[in-house]
C-alpha cells in the first residue's frame, strides 16, 4: 500500500480572513468544511499551500504576498503578521525526520520578513521543501485540487493531462532522472 501523509491540524492566525487564531482538526477519512459563499473556505486551502512554501501570490489569489496578512475590517484592526501551522502525523515515518508529529509553520510580517519553522525550530524554506519531497504534498504536487482545477484538467491537451497523471502516480521524479541520464549518455 502507498504510504500517505496524515493531516492532523491547521492553525491559522492573521492569514487572509482569519483575524482570530483558528484551529481546525482533521480526522481520518473524508473531512468537509461547509459555509456560505465568501466565508473563507478557500482561504483555508490557501493557508495550507502557503504554509508548505507556496511562493506565488497569484496562486494564493493575492496580488502581493503581503496581501495574505489580515487587512482589517470595520470592527477589527489589521494584523502585522500572518501565521499558519500545518500539523502532520509522521507515525508511518514517511517524513525523513525523527518525530511522530511534525508541525510546519510559516510567518510573514508586514515589513516583508518571513520565518519558517519545523517543530518550533527556525529552518529555511529549502528544509521544508526537502522534508516534503516525494511525499506528494510539495507545491508542484496535485495534493490540492482547487476550484477551477477540475475543468482545467478536462480541457488540457492529452500530453499535459499525462504529465498530471505522472505527477500523481509519483513517477515524474524518475522521468526527470531518466532524461538526465539520457542527456549524459549523449
Ligand atoms: P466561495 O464560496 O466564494 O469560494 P469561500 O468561502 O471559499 O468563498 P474565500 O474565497 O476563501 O471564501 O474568502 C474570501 C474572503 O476572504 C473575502 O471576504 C475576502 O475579503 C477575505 N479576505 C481575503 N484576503 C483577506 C485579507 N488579507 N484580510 C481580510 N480579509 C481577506
Amino acid at each position: 500500500m502507498r504510504r500517505v501523509l496524515g493531516l492532523k491540524e491547521i492553525i491559522i492566525d492573521g492569514f487572509k480572513s482569519f483575524s482570530e487564531r483558528t484551529k481546525i482538526s482533521f480526522c481520518n477519512g473524508i473531512n468537509a468544511i461547509v459555509g456560505p459563499n465568501g466565508c473563507g473556505k478557500s482561504n483555508i486551502v490557501d493557508g495550507f499551500l502557503w504554509c508548505l512554501g507556496q511562493q506565488s501570490a497569484k496562486t494564493l489569489r493575492a496580488s502581493s504576498m503581503q496581501d495574505v496578512i489580515f487587512a482589517g475590517s470595520l470592527k477589527r484592526k489589521a494584523h502585522s503578521m500572518a501565521e499558519v501551522t500545518v500539523v502532520l502525523s509522521n507515525e508511518n515515518g514517511l517524513l525523513p525526520i525523527e518525530f511522530q508529529e511534525v508541525a510546519i509553520t510559516r510567518r510573514l510580517y508586514r515589513d516583508g520578513e518571513s520565518e519558517y519553522l519545523i517543530n518550533k525550530q527556525a529552518v529555511r524554506l529549502k528544509d521544508i521543501i526537502e522534508l516534503l519531497a516525494h511525499t506528494g504534498v510539495g507545491k508542484e504536487a496535485f495534493a490540492v485540487i482547487g476550484q477551477g482545477k477540475v475543468s482545467e484538467v478536462i480541457s488540457q491537451s492529452p500530453q499535459d493531462r499525462r504529465t498530471l497523471f505522472e505527477e500523481v502516480a509519483g513517477i515524474s521524479h524518475f522521468l526527470i532522472k531518466r532524461k538526465e541520464s539520457e542527456r549524459k549518455l549523449e
